[in-house]
């Protein structure tokens, strides 16, 4: 087996909380144990959000961290060039259609977390093409959608186990190009995970239902399939999952909290179970004795763990 390929994937829309952090952590574990390399890549793809003062924050956090990448940072939005020839290929292949409905469209560039996944109805696929382009030429902007066919999508999670869709009554049809020409972040991770050699994606399991529509599009690219970990989420005390705007929870709050970047890492091992004391601890202290079995046995169908 070659040594695995990891990513860190942040989006800098904020600072780093300790939810980043946690699957961040497992994601260097897993490749780091066996031997591999990380990649770091910066998920800017959504113009408005994303801010270059939070990507030079994120890269120092994880420098403090001892979060350790070996390649990059790659960062999204220099990339549209490959995400328009991975577009067109796809086109050849499957129906992509245009789609006026407003919605769903706004959020297509970030990944979609829990709760935000909406199985689009069909209604502009059953749009005639001469209304297509008449409602074009009056100057409407389209998305562009991509059709699902009857096709179960399915997986084996090395956490949560087998997952799986049917991709037309689970998934439907997903935006790959935004109405104002962005490509969409399902689209966008794929071709960068294919071109950066990742082979191990590790991440939050509010993710795992995006897992089988970047599963549709690796195969219809003829990219090899990464294996899949999804994290459990922490969640505050009212069972939401963290967030950046959650103060208590960011890093600047923790390394005052734990006094240094050791005792940050250190409380979320404990908290989440990989070890037994709340003791500081960088990464790679936690190498010795890691093991992805165990985290099966905790973790399985676990979605989330109170941070205290
Ligand atoms: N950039 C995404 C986020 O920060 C992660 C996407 C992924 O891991 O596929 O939520």
């Amino acid at each position: 087996m070659p040594a695995p390929v990891g990513r860190f994937a942040p989006s800098p829309t904020g600072r780093m909380h300790a939810g980043n952090i946690f699957a961040a952590l497992i994601a260097w574990l897993i490749v780091k144990s066996e031997g591999g390399t990380m990649v770091l890549r910066v998920e800017d793809l959504d113009r408005d959000r994303s801010k270059p003062a939070f990507a030079d924050a994120v890269q120092r956090d994880f420098e403090a961290l001892g979060l350790t990448w070996d390649a990059g940072p790659f960062f999204q939005r220099m990339r549209n060039g490959a995400y328009e020839a991975a577009f067109e290929r796809i086109a050849e292949a499957h129906r992509v259609y245009p789609c006026f409905c407003t919605r769903a469209d706004l959020a297509a560039a970030s990944a979609p977390h829990f709760g935000d996944k909406h199985v689009y109805p069909g209604t502009c696929a059953r749009l005639s093409a001469e209304d297509a382009d008449q409602r074009r030429a009056a100057g409407e902007e389209a998305a562009l959608r991509v059709a699902m066919p009857h096709e179960r999508i399915s997986f084996e999670d090395a956490i949560q186990g087998p997952y799986g869709h049917w991709m037309d009554v689970d998934c439907g049809d997903f935006i790959l190009r935004r109405k104002d020409g962005a490509f969409a972040y399902q689209l966008a991770v794929v071709v960068d995970d294919a071109e950066q050699g990742v082979t191990s994606v590790t991440r939050g399991v509010d993710l795992l239902s995006s897992t089988p529509q970047q599963i549709f599009l690796q195969r219809a690219l003829g990219f090899p399939e990464p294996g899949y970990a999804h994290v459990p989420l922490l969640v505050s005390e009212s069972g939401r999952r963290l967030a950046k705007r959650d103060a208590d929870a960011s890093l600047d709050a923790m390394l005052e909290r734990f006094g240094s970047p050791a005792g940050v890492v250190g409380h979320i091992a404990h908290v989440t179970g990989l070890i037994p004391e709340d003791a500081p601890a960088m990464p790679e202290d936690l190498l010795d004795g890691f093991s992805l079995d165990r985290l099966q046995d905790q973790w399985r169908s676990k979605i989330s763990i109170p941070w205290t």
